[in-house]
Parts: C-alpha cells; structure tokens; sequence
C-alpha cells in the first residue's frame, strides 16, 4: 500500500467516524431529551465534517448529518404510491361508542382483546420508508394511496433517524406525525410578531405547511418534531403492537413512552380519562388518543374496511367550547399599522379560563362568518394564542341585527385605510401621525432584543408620547431630566435612569440597532445579516432591490420592505439625528478591522499546535478575511499553517503537491 493510499483511508474512516460521533449526539439530544455534548462544540464537529465533505466529494452520504442544516430547493415535489396504504382511522365520541366497538370485535376474533392506547398527536401524517437501515424516503399522507416525496424536507427533522440502530428490518415503512411543539411554535411567532409580520394560526397547519416549503433551510430553520405510531413492512419482527413500538423505540425513532397496554376496556377508558386533563401539560398538541388491537394476529383476522383498519380506534376528546354573546368588534392598530378585529364577548369560562376576548383576524373572516354585534356565538380554544369564534348561532340573532361593515378609517387618527393585494389585512398608512404606530415603533426600539433601554418600559414611552415630549425614537436621545421629572410618577432616581439608560444604548452595535429600526419583515436574524453583508447603514440605504436579493436569505418581500423603509424622507432624518447622537449605525472598527478579503481566493489548513493564538482563533482570522478553512490537503490548498508538532505525513503531503507551508508568524504578517 502506498502513502497516498493509506491517506485516503484515514479521511473516508475520520469522516465516518465524525457522522457517528454527530448522529449519537442528535439522537441523544433530541430523541432522549439529554443532551451529551454542548452546543457550541457540535457546532464545531458539524463544521469539521462539513469542510471534510466539501474537500471530499468522493464520499458522499445522503444520509450525512451535515444534510440536517438543509439548503436544497425543491420546485415541484413528485408523486410517489405508497407501498402500504395510508389509512385514516375511525372515530368515537364516547364510551358507549367504544364499547359498541369491543362488542364488534369479540364477534370478529377469538380470545382476550388486548389494547394499546396511544395519543392522537396532532399534526400532518408523514411515510418514511427504511432499506438496510437507512431512510430512502419519506412521503406526505396525500390520499392514501399517494402523496408527496418530501424527503429533502423531512432530513432537517433532528429526531428523525437518518441511519438506524440494532436489529431493525432489512425494508420496512414507518408512519408518524410531523409536529410542531408548542414552545417552539410560540417562539416562531414571537420572532415574527418582533418583524411585524402576522403570527400563525396553530401549530398543526403551520406543521403541516412545513413540509412542502421549497426552501429545505426554512424547514431546517423550524422547531418540528416527528412522533413515530406505526411500522408497515412484510415479515415484521413482532407479534403485538406495543412491542412494534419499543423495537421502533430500540432503532432510534422518537416514540412517545406514554403509550400503555390495557387489558380490558376499563383500563381504555382509565387512559383516555387521565390524558382528558392531563394532555394541558403535555409540550405538544393532542386532539384524542388512538386505541388499538394489541395482538398481531388479531389484527390481520379483522383486517380494514374501505377506509380504516377494523382493529382500531380514535377517540376525539371534546374541544373546550363555550357560548356566549358578542357585544362588539373592536379594531386594533399594530405599530406597522396593521389593524386586527377583535371581538369583545360577555366573559364566559373556558379550559380554565375567563375569555372576554376573541380574535377576529381580517375583514375576509368577519364576512366568511358573517359576524355581527349581538349575536350569539360558540369560542373555541384551539392551538390558538386567543380563543376563536368557530359558529355564529343564527336562531338567536336580533330581528334588528346589521351586517358588520367593516371600518374604512382608523380608529386611532382617522386615515382612510389601505389594503394592498396580496395583504389579508387593513393597514392605517399614517405611519407619522396614528399614536398607536409612534408608541408602538418606540416600544420595539427600546425593547431587550433590539436597544435594550434600561429604566424605560412600555407605559412610559406611552406617556411621554401622549405627553408630547417625543414623536420618535431619535427624540429620546434629546430627552433631559427636567422634562420628564413632572410625569406621573416620575422621581428624580427614575428620571436619572432613564437618561443612563438611553446614553448607554449608544454602545448597542449596530445590527441590534438595524433591528430596533423596525423595518417591516427586518428581524433579529435577518438585521444581522443585512449589517455583516452591508457594514454601515448609508451602503444598505443605497443597495438597490437586486443587490438585496443577492444577499444569501434576503428575498423580495424583505428587499421590497427595505427599500421602502428608506425611500421615506422621514426615515432618512430620523437616522440621520441618530447618527449625531452617536448610535452606532456601523459595524465597529474592532469588528471592521477583523473582516478583509485580504485572503479571498486562498484556502488554508491549519495543523499543529500553535504559541500565539489557538487553532479556533486562526481558523476564524482566515474566515474573517475572507478564506477557506480546508482539514486536508489538496491540489486546491493555498496554504498548510504549520505550528509544533505537525504530521509528518501531512508534510509530505503538502511537499508532494508543491503546497507553501508558512509559519504561524508568517501567517499573522499576512494579514497584518
Ligand atoms: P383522521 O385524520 O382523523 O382520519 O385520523 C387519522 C390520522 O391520525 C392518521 O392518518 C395519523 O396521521 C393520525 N395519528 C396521530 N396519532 C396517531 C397514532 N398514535 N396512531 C395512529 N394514527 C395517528
Ligand atoms: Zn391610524
């Protein structure tokens, strides 16, 4: 074997080792729950095995855990038969109806009937279909019979195994429900709310709309989960369905260990009673639980009617509904101007709580439903934030009662409203005058994630407002103590903090001011993209629509939105006082000066041990300057940084192909 030779087995063993070291840390993470390794340093393996990849095309995997960040575009997604078919499930409403079934069953089978009682986990049904314990692919519900091939989507599910453990079947399809916890998904829309854009409905349509984004790093981006319930597959390892389970459980899927056997139909019924009350603690949405014939045999001698399996059973719990009276529709006006109905009902109790408030959404809704003042109406608490109106109840409405007519001008300064197309939603365009947009844009100014303004809250940008002292947030830079000490409430020690609090604000760098801008559709993310691409707030002004779009995750709607924000003369003054008062509206010179493209063009690898800074440290100065940061040594390398101790074959290596080997201190004159 020649020195090359054994060089190439040593990468395509340091690769497969790090995927192992990767897919051992995922499972445990995010199928166990209990992480065993910190953030941080995956990160920094992920980068490792992504640049062994890049350098190493030979040994692709298409089921690399580098494939988990996502970034393939999926324009039309294919049509694919479903090898088992899909079947929906029959349903119950009461015990009566599940003993009727019992009572079905005993006629169908000999024996005992043994159950397994599982949660109905709300979401969008997914197929994923494993061959030597690898996922090939996986398939949307569709009808049954055939859906969509969404696998690149559905690999950026952390929980999902790529690759599976044990002794799993040589072929066999798996069926779970793709979810989107409810932590996360009230996360998603805080961060949406934050960039002015309207949150979404509920988990589960925002779950199932996941799965066919074109964009697989958007999916990457979202906090869904898939919980596994069924393996479909020809001479399967197992005589029950609890056992079905634990196996799936053995090979590395997500399976919920709530799910229990019960002998008898008491024991179901014990099951659904507790889950009942206790699925309000649960960190995901549940909307019943699935009972199902637990022997094996069984279930093959009942078989399946033209829709469901005959040996199982869903059971709805009852959504938390109420009735009460709709005493008026109420607009609200968001700081970007968007106006919400909102309903204001005689207070009524539901799942636990007093609901005075329901919201409306948009004219379409109102007119879909045809809501009226007076009527009577039934709420409903969903996975929805604020409860809904689902029924209006037409026997009881008013002899007397009007059609809603939407307002055509806003409740808080009298605009006449705007509805552009494309938007569901009414909008105030009297962005300088309508208090609600001037209170609400300083709001966001000052909140944690953007200005972070110490001893200033939301009541009290609200009452120097309506007090006249400021009409935008530049203002607050010239706020002085003797102004705001007369204010309810105002003591001297709190006017004093306030004043600090905005004269430190000054330090806030300049992607974090970008957000506080509160350009529409700007979030925390998307700011900071847009400082590091731009480094200062005149070259953004300037950028044209294209540009923007070139920008890696900037799309037309933010360009647009960009472009907007600073083709308005107001927008332009206000930052204009903000960069007098000494905002940073520029990356720092600390930062500035890390970031060239003196090395563009050139990739490095860096081995051994080094005096002056850490191999972390140099790896990052290469980056910051613009280049690549290669582990092996190629025709490609640019540069070997070589420190102590570095590999004698390495070396060779770099000898062989004619590659500079420099010096640590050669390297830092470089970029000096
Ligand atoms: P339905 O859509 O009402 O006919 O209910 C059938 C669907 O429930 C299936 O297609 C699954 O996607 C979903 N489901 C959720 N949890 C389970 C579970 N534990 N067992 C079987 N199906 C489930
Ligand atoms: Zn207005």
């Amino acid at each position: 074997m020649n020195e090359f030779y054994i060089c190439f087995m040593n990468m395509e063993e340091q690769i497969n080792q790090l995927r192992e070291e990767l897919r051992k840390h995922n499972y445990n993470y995010y199928v166990l729950d209990n992480a065993s390794i910190s953030d941080y340093d995956f990160d920094v393996k992920l980068k490792q095995l992504q640049v062994l990849e890049e350098a190493n095309p030979e040994f692709y995997d298409a089921n690399s855990p580098t494939l988990r960040v996502g970034g393939a575009i999926t324009k039309n997604f294919i049509t694919v038969i479903h090898d088992f078919r899909m079947y929906s499930l029959a349903n119950s409403y009461s015990k009566e109806d599940l003993e009727d079934w019992e009572t079905r069953l005993k006629k169908m089978v000999d024996g005992e009937i043994e159950y397994t009682c599982e949660l109905k986990y709300d979401g969008a049904s997914i197929s994923l279909t494993y061959e030597n314990g690898l996922l090939q692919r996986a398939v949307s519900r569709g009808d049954g019979y055939q859906g969509d091939e969404v696998t690149t989507n559905i690999k950026t599910i952390n929980s999902i195994p790529l690759k599976l453990k044990g002794d799993f079947p040589k072929k066999f399809d798996i069926r779970g429900e793709i979810i989107l916890p409810l932590e996360g998904f009230k996360k998603m829309n805080e961060e949406r709310i934050e960039a002015g854009e309207d949150p979404y409905r509920n988990p589960r349509n925002t779950a199932s709309g996941s799965l066919k984004l074109q964009d697989s790093a958007e999916v990457a981006k979202r906090p869904l989960d898939c919980l596994l319930y069924q393996i479909a597959g020809e001479r399967l390892p197992f005589d029950s369905h609890f056992e079905s389970l634990e196996k799936a459980r053995d090979w590395g899927f997500k399976v919920p260990t709530i799910a229990k056997v019960a002998s008898t139909m008491t024991e179901v019924i014990e099951f659904l009673d507790y889950w009942d009350i206790h699925r309000h603690d649960l960190p995901y949405e549940t909307d019943g639980v699935v009972i199902k014939v637990n022997n094996i045999f069984q279930q093959e001698e009942l078989g399946y009617t033209a829709k469901s399996p005959r040996w199982a059973m869903a059971y709805k719990f009852k959504t938390e509904q109420a009735v009460t009276v709709l005493n008026e529709i109420t607009y609200q006006v968001g700081r970007t101007g968007a106006i919400t109905p909102v309903a204001n009902l005689e207070p009524v109790a539901l799942a636990g709580t007093t609901v005075k408030r329901a919201s409306l959404h948009n004219a379409d809704q109102i007119a879909k439903l045809d809501i009226r003042e007076g009527d009577t109406v039934m709420v409903e608490k969903g996975g929805e934030i604020i409860p809904k109106i689902v029924e209006v109840d037409l026997s009881n409405r008013k002899p007397n009662s009007e059609p809603t007519r939407y307002i055509t001008h806003c409740p808080e300064c009298n605009t006449e409203l705007i509805r552009q197309e494309g938007d569901a939603k009414h909008f105030c365009p009297n962005t300088d005058g309508c208090p609600p947009q001037i209170i609400g844009r300083i709001q966001h100014f000052i909140s944690r994630k953007a200005m972070d303004i110490d001893g200033l809250g939301g009541e009290t940008v609200a009452l120097l407002v309506t007090n006249g002292l400021i009409n935008n947030y530049a203002d607050l830079y010239e706020l002085e103590v003797s102004q705001i000490l007369p204010l309810d409430r105002m003591a001297e020690k709190s006017a004093e903090n306030l004043i600090a609090g905005v004269e430190a604000s000054k330090q806030i760098p300049f992607e974090r001011v970008l957000f506080a801008l509160g350009i529409r559709f700007v979030g925390e993310t998307v700011a900071k993209k847009l400082a590091k691409h731009y480094k200062n707030i005149e070259a953004l002004a300037n950028a044209s629509e294209e540009e923007l779009i070139n920008v890696d995750e900037i799309g037309d709607v933010i360009a647009k939105s960009v472009i907007n924000f600073f083709s308005i003369e107001d927008n332009r003054n206000t930052i204009h006082r903000l960069k007098l008062f000494g905002v940073q509206l520029e990356i720092s010179q600390e930062e500035l000066a890390n970031q060239t493209n003196k090395l563009s063009g050139s990739t490095f690898v860096v081995s051994g041990v080094f005096v002056k800074v850490t191999r972390t440290e140099l790896k990052k100065i290469i980056e910051q300057n613009g280049g690549k940061v290669s582990s092996s040594i190629s025709k490609k390398t640019s540069f070997v940084i070589a420190g102590d101790k570095m590999g004698p074959s390495k070396k060779t290596k770099a000898e062989g192909l004619g590659v500079t080997i420099i010096s640590e201190d050669e390297f830092l004159l470089m970029i000096s």
